[in-house]
């Protein structure tokens, strides 16, 4: 969602900016712009592609040496060329790229136009530019201190960066909910949303924290404050990130890539934390709070989208092995419902990029009632990474593709890892059945890589299905929440309408949609309801309903009931869904591509959510 990218040094901006917003591309956005001082304030925005604000500067001015740029995503104004970022003052001296929402704004708003001022967006960024305008009548020559006094009156989320043609030797930077890292070279600094465009120039970075605001010149140390005034000494952390990882690496999409990585990803989120032969199990990150966790009479999970289905199965294993109650809620409705909260509760947010705004809000109400909270992010120094007291990170690697994949299936691992903790040292499991699953999680890569080579078969059904209309996705128990996540694939890249259900729930409503131009994705592996999986694949046979069948492999009978089948390895039950997800994947990008989607950036959606 949004990208931020800025630049002070001696270099010129322009191509460590267009090539920054770039590698944010896969945020999401629907405009982008750029800011660049040279004496002048130039600003250039373009509805449209990063490649389309590209082609309008080519005959622009576009020296100088101190820079920002934003994609945006919009939430206040529809996406066009006014209303994309920089937003100037009205006296065009300052310009201002802003991630988030200032849900006072229209407030300010009001009064800045009493006083007649006139604006040009409908943005609530804009508003901010001009109030910092406005403040600096007062504390002349001091943009820092404008900033600082702006802020303290906005109420809301964001991450800005301010520029001014009156003090062209500085840079200034803020964030309070959005995410903002500065990266530090030798003499230039370079900020961004998150550290895909810094890491080409450098490897330190400080993660600015929430109420923080940077001043930054180049040649000089980095002067950081909180909007009280209060100095603070910056942070300074290494990069594990290689520039590598942000390429496709010969695959036609990323999402591609990363369906495809996911043997090495599940790999990389089990090194270290496991090992089969010793029967030991250890989340590092989290074992301070391994006391609390097992006294835990309940663990609430909390996320949204992916990361909530990732959640569900987090809610059978826990249950199922560890045996504590388990509530699995949407972020979003968590936070404004107002929650039952116990002191000896565990609270487990689950997100890939760790910034996603609701679930963070929820975070901070659950602390505030004293639960103790546990992240489980991929994105390494995110903000629910810091919110939270401990957490375990999933160490995918960088997910640039929208939706989600490599991201959930280490996810489901890391639940996986501490359900068979739990049940370990809570004794509800017994030793040859701890072994047991512990030997078949270590196997899961081999048999992650023997899925994947279902793709030929998959091709073949998705060319059938690629004009279908809707699709409903069924499983039950552990297949229950792959099913939803199949459904929500196919929705997110090929905008075909799909519906995840349990299989049993059908019968109460969506068995009416069901006629012979309807596919049906049964998720019906061998074990736990089988038999009853198969009596719902003969209700829909019945009403001439189409099944795409994922069975184990050697299946009978859902095969001579299936009009299509795909075989994946056989596995424990509770470790199904980090094989059952694949073909589901491949299902949705198949067909994605062949309906001409773009795949990796799919309309209207933003990698990680950080507004409301
Ligand atoms: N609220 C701002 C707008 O609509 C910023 C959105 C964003 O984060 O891109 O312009």
């Amino acid at each position: 969602m949004c990208g931020i990218v800025g630049y002070i040094g001696e270099k010129q901006a322009y191509p460590i900016l267009i090539k920054g917003l770039k590698r944010l591309e896969y945020r999401g956005y629907d405009s982008a712009g750029i800011a660049i001082l040279n004496g002048e304030l130039n600003t250039f925005k373009k509805i449209g592609k990063v490649s389309e604000l590209e082609e309008y500067v080519k005959d622009k001015n576009i020296n100088g040496n101190i820079g920002i740029a934003h994609t945006r995503w919009a939430t206040h104004g529809e996406p066009n060329d006014i209303n994309a970022h920089p937003h100037n003052s009205q006296s065009k001296n300052i310009a201002i790229i802003h991630n988030g929402i200032i849900e006072n704004y229209s407030i300010i708003k009001d009064e800045l136009i009493k006083r007649g001022y006139k604006f040009s967006s409908e943005t609530d960024s804009e508003v901010l530019a001009y109030l910092i305008e406005d403040i600096l009548k007062n504390v002349k020559n001091d943009l820092a201190e404008a900033v600082r006094i702006a802020l303290n009156q906005v109420i809301g989320a964001y991450a800005i960066a301010v520029i001014s043609k009156n003090e062209p030797d500085k840079l200034i930077v803020a964030k309070k909910g959005s995410p903002l890292v500065i990266g530090i070279g030798k003499g230039e600094f370079f900020i961004a949303s998150d550290a895909t465009p810094i890491v080409e120039y450098t490897k330190d970075v400080v993660y600015l924290n929430d109420f923080e605001f940077a001043v930054i010149k180049k040649n000089e140390e980095l002067d950081i404050r909180t909007i009280s005034n209060k100095r603070q000494t910056p942070y300074i952390q290494r990069l594990e990130l290689e520039l590598s990882q942000l390429e496709k690496g010969g695959y036609e999409h990323f999402m591609l890539k990363e369906i495809y990585e996911q043997p090495r990803s599940i790999r990389d989120c089990m090194r270290g934390r496991i090992n089969a032969e010793e029967d030991f199990v250890i989340l590092g990150g989290i074992s301070d709070y391994e006391q609390k966790l097992i006294n835990a009479k309940r663990i609430i999970i909390i996320a949204c989208g992916t990361s909530w289905h990732a959640g569900l199965v987090g809610e059978y294993m826990l249950e199922d092995i560890a045996r504590i109650p388990v509530e699995v809620e949407y972020a979003s409705e968590f936070r404004y419902k107002n929650p039952i909260i116990y002191e000896d509760d565990i609270v487990i947010a689950i997100s890939q990029s760790g910034e996603t705004a609701d679930t963070l809000e929820a975070i901070e109400i659950a602390k505030t009632r004293g639960a103790t909270i546990l992240g489980i992010c991929n994105v390494v120094g995110s903000s629910i990474a810091r919110a939270t007291h401990a957490g375990s990170y999933t160490h995918a690697g960088p997910e640039i593709g929208v939706a989600s994949t490599k991201a959930f299936t280490a996810q489901i691992t890391i639940l996986a890892l501490l359900s068979l903790s739990l049940a370990q040292k809570k004794g509800t499991i017994k030793k040859s059945r701890f072994h047991q699953l512990l030997n078949e999680l270590t196997n899961i890569p081999k048999l992650v890589e023997e899925t994947l080579k279902t793709d030929d078969v998959i091709l073949k059904i998705a060319k059938i299905f690629s004009n279908a209309r809707n699709f409903l996705y069924l499983g039950r128990g552990y297949n229950f929440p792959v099913a939803l996540e199949g459904a929500l694939k196919l929705k997110e890249i090929s905008y075909i309408h799909a519906e995840g259900y349990p299989a049993a729930e059908m019968k109460h409503g969506p068995i009416a949609l069901i006629d012979q131009e309807m596919p049906t994705v049964v998720i019906a592996t061998n074990r736990g309801t089988y038999e009853k999986v198969i009596s719902n694949i003969q209700e829909i046979k019945a009403r001439k309903g189409i099944i795409i069948a994922i069975v184990t492999k050697g299946d009978k009978a859902v095969k001579e009931l299936a009009d299509y089948v795909i075989e994946i390895p056989e596995t424990e039950e509770m470790f199904v869904p980090l094989l059952a997800t694949i073909p589901l994947q491949l299902l949705s990008y198949h067909i994605a591509v062949i309906r001409n989607c773009n795949v990796d950036q799919p309309r209207n959606l933003a990698k990680s959510v950080t507004v409301e």
